[in-house]
């Protein structure tokens, strides 16, 4: 697979606002912040979606995103945000490497704003699918 515009980030092919890196994780601000210390945390290893993350990798990210969100509130002075990561275009994904997107919200025209176009649970096909997952899962 050919690399990504975050394989060159890592790389140092292209530059960035660097904030944090361990062995297994980067984390730079956004190009196109939607407010001012928007973060993205990227796995070293080059996965393109969550679902191909490997568990050293997961389990890294999952240690070091609260870590930055705890260090985004306190230089921003912002203590709400959002964390969101997209998989696939249609889900909005433009860069093919995982990344989580730290988006502080200091009001209610800056940050990320979210179409939530939810629909009550059906309770048959949820027990159904819930059922499949469960299966899946074991
Ligand atoms: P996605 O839509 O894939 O979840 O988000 C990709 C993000 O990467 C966007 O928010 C975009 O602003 C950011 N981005 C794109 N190109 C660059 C770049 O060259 N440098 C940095 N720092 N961020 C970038």
């Amino acid at each position: 697979m050919s690399e990504t515009l975050f394989g060159k980030i890592l790389s140092g092919a292209i530059p960035c606002h660097k904030v944090y890196e361990d062995e297994r994780v980067f984390a730079f601000l956004d190009i196109n912040p939607l407010s001012a210390g928007h973060t993205l945390v990227i796995p070293k290893e080059p996965a393109p979606t969550l679902d191909a993350l490997s568990d050293e990798s997961a389990a890294a990210l999952g240690r070091a995103l609260p870590r930055i969100c705890r260090a985004v509130i306190a230089v921003t002075g912002v203590k709400d945000y959002n964390v969101i990561e997209n998989n696939g275009s249609a889900a909005h994904q433009a860069v093919l490497h995982v990344h989580f997107h730290i988006i502080p919200k200091p009001s209610r025209d800056e940050g990320l704003g979210i179409g939530w176009p939810a629909r009550a649970l059906d309770p048959e096909a949820g027990a159904k699918i819930a059922a499949k997952l469960r299966e899946k899962l074991r």
